[in-house]
């Protein structure tokens, strides 16, 4: 018989994951699946659905179908297979890509989170709601909640997201987010609305995804469940105070302001909004590490690493954190919880900084592309699609397990020499340098979309606005 530990009442594995975001449950997920218990404290009292569109791409789904959750996310997503990226005033076509190469399935966030919850409570995995942890005591991994209750655990994981105060006790210092000088209006509503308007409604007719890119500027328009609902977010410059939230009230008469002589099709669907979000982008540094000193408290998801919306990946590198931890945590045993965490965190961070910068690349890409092209001039497709790629091939337990002896090799070698270095410190020149997938591998790729949009041809191609004829698609996948 296993002997139990005095401490957590168990002789498993005992977890604590803080916040039952898509980072915690996607945690809870592949914890349990490592056979450890598990156990989530989230401080809201009832989810509402917030948020709007979210993306998971193939390297999330890879896993969360080893956990039993595919099937529901699959049925949420946007079922257009593409998504065309448009010139601003006409609306012309520039680039089409495969939505999985783009964000992969984009549903809305709350169904998301509403799958990866009931998953979570199917596997039998408690979920504590309206429970704060108030503190985090690290060398007797425990935590604090609100009652004064003290839970402990073999490991505490901060899920806790972008203001994590987990995240304070892991660096020591408070992370103070900077503006990045951009802000997102925010706008999620019945796609009914869009009936009405003679070109607004070629947006609902049935699946689809464009992004329309400017000086300066981009909106992303996406729809959810067959166009009955429609998402629009436009990102544009904003110097203002940072205010770090999910739910700042926006006006979208301002967001229709910025872009007036925009194609009608979008822009009207603009104002057939009623409210919308203002939503600041803001800046962190990469952090210098994700694990406490004791190695026992560690950190996920945003609260390690938030994303820009343009890399669309977000919630799956917390996926991807989920698989990769739980993995090394199974490899090193209950006795070596810091050599866990600290080959986690060596085997993700060069990796999460990668994902982290093609969302800043995309801006930068979008917002320039025509800023010296006339109407009617080509410009190279690839110039502006996004180059997500090769994220989507990786499986983040595979290559834990394949680099576990490696990693956790050179870890153990520092701990043992009394220092284990930071992985920034780790970093060539190459740190900020996106990956490319081959030529061949891409061409394959291109050959795909093509069949794809003989499939499933877009609404409009933007030429003629009033027309509802289609006219033939020019240097968009080639
Ligand atoms: C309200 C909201 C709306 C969003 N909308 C979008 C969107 O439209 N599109 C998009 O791409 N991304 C959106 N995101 C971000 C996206 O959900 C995340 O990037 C991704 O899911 C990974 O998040 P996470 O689980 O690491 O953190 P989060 O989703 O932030 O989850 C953290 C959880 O921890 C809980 N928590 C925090 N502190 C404590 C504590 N002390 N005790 C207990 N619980 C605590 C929080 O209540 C929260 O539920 C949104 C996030 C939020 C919070």
């Amino acid at each position: 018989m296993p002997e139990v530990d005095p401490r957590t009442g168990t002789d498993k594995f005992k977890v604590i994951i803080v916040g039952a975001g898509l980072g915690g449950c996607a945690c809870a997920m592949a914890m349990h699946y490592a056979g450890f218990e598990v156990v989530v404290y989230e401080k809201i009292k009832k989810f509402l659905r917030l948020g709007d569109s979210l993306g998971l791409g193939e390297n999330a789904l890879r896993l969360l179908e080893r956990w039993g959750c595919l099937d529901k996310i699959v049925a949420i997503g946007n079922k257009s297979p593409v998504f065309h990226m448009r010139r601003y005033d006409t609306g012309e076509i520039l680039a089409t890509q495969r939505l999985l190469d783009m964000a992969g399935y984009i549903g809305h966030r709350g169904d998301y989170h509403q799958a990866f919850i009931d998953r979570v409570l199917e596997l039998g995995i408690p979920i504590h709601m309206g429970t704060n942890v108030a503190k985090y005591n690290e060398d007797d991994p425990s935590v604090t909640l609100d009652s004064g209750e003290i839970a402990q655990a073999d490991i505490v994981i901060g899920a806790d997201g972008i203001k994590s105060a987990c995240r304070e006790l892991v660096l020591g210092f408070t992370d103070k987010p900077k503006s990045s000088g951009y802000a997102c209006y925010r706008a999620y509503m019945p796609g009914s609305r869009l009936k009405s308007d003679p070109y607004a409604k070629r947006l609902v007719e049935k699946d689809c995804m464009n992004v329309w890119i400017g000086p300066d500027l981009h909106i992303v328009q996406n729809t959810c469940k067959d166009g009955e609902e429609f998402n629009w977010i436009i990102t544009h410059k904003d110097e203002a105070d940072i205010l770090e939230s999910w739910s700042q009230p926006g006006d979208p008469k301002e967001a229709v302001k910025l872009v007036a002589d925009w194609d009608p099709t979008i822009v009207n669907a603009m104002k057939l909004t009623e409210t919308c979000l203002d939503w600041k982008i803001v800046y962190r540094e990469p952090l210098p590490t994700w694990i406490s000193r004791s190695g026992k408290v560690c950190l996920l998801g945003d609260s390690a690493h938030p994303h820009l919306p343009t890399s669309a990946q977000g919630a799956s590198q917390a996926v991807e954190d989920s698989a990769c931890l739980a993995t090394c945590l199974k490899l090193a045993g209950k006795g070596n919880v810091r050599l866990a965490t600290l080959t986690y965190e060596r085997m993700r961070y060069a990796r999460v900084l990668k994902t982290q910068k093609t969302g800043e690349d995309l801006r930068i890409r979008w917002h320039n592309a025509l800023k010296k092209v006339q109407k009617g001039e080509h410009i190279e497709p690839d110039s502006i699609k996004m180059r997500n790629a090769w994220i989507y091939k990786h499986d983040a337990e595979a290559d834990a397990r394949e680099r576990w002896q490696a990693v956790s090799k050179q870890i153990q070698k520092e701990m043992d020499a009394g220092k284990v270095s930071l992985p920034a410190d780790l970093l060539g020149e190459d740190r900020y340098d996106i990956p490319r997938i081959s030529a061949e591998e891409q061409a394959e790729i291109d050959r795909i979309v093509v069949q794809m949009v003989k499939d499933y041809p877009p609404s409009y191609t933007g030429r003629d606005t009033t027309a509802t004829v289609m006219a033939p698609i020019v240097g968009g996948v080639a």
